[in-house]
């Protein structure tokens, strides 16, 4: 078992279960080492962790989420609420019961709250350090979430049956074409000049012109190489050079949105008129990528033909500043596709943002972040209570979203200042982020 230095967008396996019955035992046999606080008391806070581990040639975070606080509601709502964070973010649920102990109310409550979900769960029947006492494990079919998977997490029986049970029900990899490693497409009002772009990059060192018989490449599409052996697809190139005709605005936001061409790639090139600065159209076709929550450069094309003088670039750089400042986060280059300036710097800027798009941050640098960003600046009272981030993830990846479980109502100001400093600690520069809120519920007992 292989410790390996957190990756992105890996699949997230969570470990729930009541406090006690050897979750952090689980995390560290998996991880081969101590890492995660084993607490022999039930009960006490601990920090939560999330681990990269590698099983069988897969590699997967795993996260302990016995980190929740149990708050005035009680255990039983502690643990229903780890299993609905693990919800919100897993790809595949671990149910760590003991077996020593039998089937216990919390036992029955997380099972039904996840057996709802639908999500994949393995059930690890743990402390089953004897193989005579693997009867006790089997009696937690009752739960109905499948074949309980006895083990031991201290003596580590049992765990490489229970690992591949849990690889087995990771997600199949996204498949990509074997040679694209992204798809990006080039978009923009008509006549910014979003073929010359094209032309100019196929027209660069970095196009690859291999017309092999015989590849499954569509000919409609076009292939630039990107650093480290990458490369990047170039969709629609017929889509585009056809709508050289598309004259009129309205009409290309019709094409865009009938074509679904945002939903068909990674990241998208955005071209704008530099001259012109950033138009009320622009705007809308920038709106557009941010609901489809894709990766964004923005191209500022002609730029041979802006004046020369220094005011008027400074003015036309502040009002298009202006008209983009909610998508602050976008990287933007300055390129003429006629002379081909600048437009060496178009596919770095663009591998870069979807290598924003792409990453994972780990459950307990999502924590740190958030946490001291609420020492910082707590959220303003409401209605005389204080309102919390009790527990922050990245649920997923591409674009990243994250979720916040709190004690109430969060103003949006409030989630515009937490992804701010998300952004100002950890980047994710060309790539819009979604935010989730959950109030956690109140549950009587
Ligand atoms: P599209 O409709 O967005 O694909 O725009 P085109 O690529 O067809 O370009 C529209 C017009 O702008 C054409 O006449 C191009 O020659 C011109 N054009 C495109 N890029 C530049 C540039 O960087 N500088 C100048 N001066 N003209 C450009």
């Amino acid at each position: 078992m292989n410790v390996a230095a957190p990756g992105n967008g890996l699949p997230v396996v969570a470990v729930v279960g009541r406090p006690n019955v050897g979750k952090s035992s689980l995390v560290n046999r998996v991880l081969g080492r101590r890492e995660a606080i084993v607490q022999e008391m039930p009960g006490v806070t601990r920090d939560r962790h999330g681990f990269v581990a590698e099983w069988g040639g897969r590699e997967f975070e795993i996260v302990d989420t016995g980190g929740l606080e149990p708050g005035a509601d009680g255990l039983d709502a502690l643990v229903v609420e780890q299993a609905e964070a693990a919800i919100a973010t897993a790809d595949v649920i671990v149910l760590v019961v003991d077996a020593a102990a039998g089937i216990g109310e919390d036992d029955l409550l997380v099972a039904d709250t996840l057996r709802r979900a639908g999500k994949p769960v393995v059930v690890a029947a743990n402390k089953v350090d004897d193989p005579r006492d693997e009867p006790a494990a089997a009696t937690f079919y009752r739960l109905g979430l499948g074949d309980p998977q006895p083990l031991s997490a201290l003596h580590g029986r049992g765990s490489g049956d229970w690992l591949d049970a849990v690889i087995a029900r990771l997600p199949e990899v996204r498949a990509r074409p074997a040679d694209a490693w992204a798809s990006i497409a080039i978009i923009g009002r008509p006549n910014v000049g979003k073929s010359s772009t094209l032309n100019a990059l196929l027209g660069s060192e970095r196009a690859i012109v291999d017309a092999a018989p015989g590849t499954t490449r569509d000919p409609v599409d076009s292939y630039v190489a990107a650093m480290e052996g990458r490369v990047l697809r170039i969709v629609d190139t017929a889509g585009m050079r056809r709508q050289v005709q598309l004259k009129d605005c309205l009409e290309y936001f019709g094409w865009l949105r009938s074509r679904r061409v945002l939903q068909r790639v990674d990241g998208v090139l955005l071209v704008v008129d530099a001259r012109e600065g950033v138009t009320g159209h622009d705007q809308r076709i920038a709106q557009d990528v941010v609901e489809a929550g894709r990766a964004c450069v923005i191209v500022l094309n002609k730029w041979d033909l802006v004046p020369r003088d220094a005011m008027e670039r400074t003015w036309l750089e502040r009002d298009s500043g202006n008209r983009l400042r909610w998508l602050e986060w976008t990287s933007r280059v300055r390129v003429s596709a006629l002379t081909r300036r600048g437009v060496g710097r178009l596919v770095p800027a663009v591998t870069s943002a979807i290598e924003s798009h792409r990453r994972r941050l780990p459950t307990s640098v999502v924590n740190d972040i958030i946490g001291a960003a609420q020492v910082r600046r707590p959220h303003p009272r409401s209605g005389g209570k204080s309102v919390r981030v009790l527990y922050a993830v990245q649920a997923s990846a591409a674009p990243p979203l994250f979720v916040l479980f709190t004690t109430g109502r969060l103003d949006t100001a409030y989630v515009r200042y937490l992804e701010n400093t998300v952004r100002a600690e950890a980047g994710f520069e060309g790539t819009p982020l979604k935010w989730q809120v959950r109030q956690r519920a109140r549950r009587r007992l």
